[in-house]
């Protein structure tokens, strides 16, 4: 089982994976928690050159590739073995991320951005998708709020961009929760234990348990 989150940064997903990871792991299910972009040592070293801010001038496509090469090592090396091994795969951030914020966020559009991401990922798509909808300007706020407390570090590049941007993004997000089925989408403001649970039982119900 694969299942994915996405929303926009500040949106709480990495908060909600690991209450999702934790709560699979006390009822005995083996899970492995991983993230985009990144999750392989290779990922990891493209995800530093795709989120310097010194990479300001960075194009588009050498943006969509890089995130598409990230992707292709992190299916292949670790989340297609995991999946093969019959475990469940909790990822933060997959395809849909590169549609939003590349396909809406750069305005490259969404067919180029999932044909490049068909050749890196030969096709592999989460069976579950959570969406925490955020606006741009919420989604700031606790980004800076977090970064000042947790990190005492700027912003990456991408969060450095203008709201204009990330309002597309968040468009963008929900436009393909209207489109696929598997995307649910879950209102981000909501307390994080009301978002919790509303996903365990979600979970529960694709483990059918
Ligand atoms: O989720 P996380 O904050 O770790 O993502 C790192 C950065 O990469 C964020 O600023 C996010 O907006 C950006 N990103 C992106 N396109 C993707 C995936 C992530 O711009 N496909
Ligand atoms: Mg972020």
């Amino acid at each position: 089982l694969f299942i994915t989150f996405e929303g926009p940064d500040g949106a709480g997903k990495t908060t909600q994976l690991k209450l999702l990871a934790e709560a699979l792991k006390a009822s005995g299910y083996d899970c492995i928690v991983t993230r985009e972009p990144g999750g392989t040592v290779i990922s990891d070293r493209i995800r530093a050159i795709i989120l310097d801010p010194e990479h300001q001038s960075m194009h588009a496509p050498t943006e969509v590739l890089l995130y598409a090469a990230s992707r292709a090592q992190h299916v292949l090396e670790k989340i297609n073995p995991a999946l093969e091994q019959g475990k469940i795969v909790l990822c933060d951030r997959f395809v849909d991320a590169s549609i939003a914020y590349q396909g809406y966020g750069l305005e490259i559009g969404e067919a180029q951005v999932r044909a490049i991401n068909q050749f890196a990922t030969q096709g592999l798509l989460p069976h579950k998708t959570f969406l925490l909808d955020i606006s741009a300007e919420e989604g700031r706020r606790r980004l800076v709020e977090r970064k000042q407390a947790e990190f005492k570090q700027g912003l990456d590049r991408i969060e450095q961009k203008d709201l204009a941007y990330h309002e597309r993004v968040r468009q963008g997000f929900l436009q393909l929760a209207e489109q696929e089925a598997r995307i649910s989408l879950i209102d981000a403001s909501q307390p994080v234990e009301v978002i919790h649970q509303q996903i365990l039982r979600e979970v529960r119900a694709l483990l059918h348990v």
